[in-house]
């Protein structure tokens, strides 16, 4: 495969090579089945339950509060539906935000058809949620709050200890879409009043298809899948145990790293956005920019058409994005973007770059240095744009 620069790791991450060595055994050695009574089925019992105390020790919580499910849209929609559900005779009504993930704003929308009430928060131009629109939406109703913990297109990182501390007040339960944080950011479920939390392996160097969802002791939720006895019955189905297991090095790996990664990332971050806001003219920042996930890059260049930039990028051996994946490929332009009070024609100019621990200044140079000459190139050829510069210069 020819050389590139992967800066899409918001899509998706490289899986470790200590994950895939961890996961190995798993298929063709120790591969009985965790249910069973003999020592060889054991051995898989004991590696699930380390991965499941890895990670429940990351969040500062219990490992019987760990439930693995096939990633982070499982683990919302199951949040959601399973909530919902298991408090509708104490209320219908959900709180949540316009700049969520689809993977709840379509469980929304599905809860919606099926008699619940949804109130979509607005943000303000950072994609900042505001901790009093969460408790003034709060009614007697109201039985679940879901907020995202660090946005996937912006970056930007949300008050989750705040709104943790007015859902706890008003004794409505509380979710949080940590897809893009956990692992990246610190969290702790406790000190932020998290009663529910999805993450994802593939978004932290750990394989696709395994995730988990945090459920905090004693609260009522559906099942997710019925069948076996897994998870403790509430989400049936022979455990993945390769995929178990190579979360949990992924998140050992990635918590023994954090600090340093988070150091090295957001140096690099801001050194990019520096010489792209001197550089480029017209380029406008999207996202917060200290309350920011440490390797989130998202720009907006008037004039220009996102798909346009990806494909030059791409012909430069260079992995970008315009946004998220899953509304890519669709032309109605992002609607983060939009909340963020962006208008639909300066929304399709936008370009996320996701940096990893692998991501070097001298990589970055380069796109920077790229990204310059296609914005001119694409701009050369808009009569936008001319028209523009020639009123700005009178
Ligand atoms: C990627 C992502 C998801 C979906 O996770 P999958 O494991 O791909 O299903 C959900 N929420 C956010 C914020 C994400 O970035």
């Amino acid at each position: 495969m020819k050389e590139f620069i992967y800066l899409d790791n918001a899509a998706t991450t490289k899986v470790r090579p200590e994950v895939v060595e961890a996961m190995l055994p798993f298929f063709t050695e120790v591969y009985g089945n965790a249910s069973a009574v003999y020592e060889f089925g054991q051995e898989c019992k004991r590696a699930i339950e380390h991965s499941r105390d890895t990670i429940a020790a990351s969040l500062n919580t219990a490992g019987a509060n760990i439930y693995f499910t096939a990633g982070g849209s499982e683990s919302d929609n199951w949040a959601l539906k399973g909530v919902a559900e298991a408090y509708k005779d104490k209320g219908k009504h959900i709180i949540t935000t316009k700049i969520e993930h689809h993977a709840i704003l379509h469980t929304c929308e599905y809860l919606e058809q099926h008699g619940y009430e949804v109130t979509y928060l607005d943000v303000d131009e950072n994609g900042l949620v505001s901790p009093e629109d969460v408790e003034a939406a709060i009614r007697p109703d109201t039985i679940l709050i879901s907020v995202m913990f660090a946005n996937n297109e912006i970056g930007t990182i949300e008050p989750i200890k705040e709104i943790g501390a007015i859902a706890k007040k008003h004794g409505v339960l509380f979710h949080t879409d940590a897809v893009q944080a956990y692992a990246q950011i610190p969290i702790d479920v406790e000190e932020m009043n998290i009663d529910l939390l999805s993450a994802s392996g593939h978004k932290l160097n750990g394989p696709k298809g395994i995730g988990f969802l945090y459920i905090r002791r004693g609260l009522k939720i559906r099942s997710f899948i019925h069948g076996g006895a897994q998870e403790r019955k509430r989400r049936a189905g022979t455990e993945n145990v390769p995929g178990i297991v190579g979360l949990g090095k992924a998140v050992e790996i990635a918590m023994a790293t954090m600090d340093e990664r988070i150091k090295q990332e957001s140096e690099l971050r801001d050194y990019f956005i520096q010489r792209i806001e001197k550089e480029i003219p017209y380029a406008k920042l999207n996202g917060h920019r200290e309350k920011r996930l440490p390797n989130n890059i998202n720009f907006c260049f008037r004039f220009i058409e996102g798909e346009s930039m990806l494909i030059m990028l791409d012909m430069a051996g260079i992995c970008g994005s315009s946004g998220s994946a899953c509304t890519s490929g669709s032309l109605d332009p992002s609607h983060v973007l939009l909340a963020i009070g962006l208008p639909h024609e300066i929304a399709h100019g936008s370009l996320r770059l996701t940096l990893s621990a692998e991501t070097t200044k001298e990589q970055l140079d380069f796109v920077a240095d790229k990204l310059k000459e296609i914005v001119d190139r694409l701009r050369s050829m808009s009569p936008l744009y001319e028209d523009f510069v020639k009123k700005n210069e009178k």
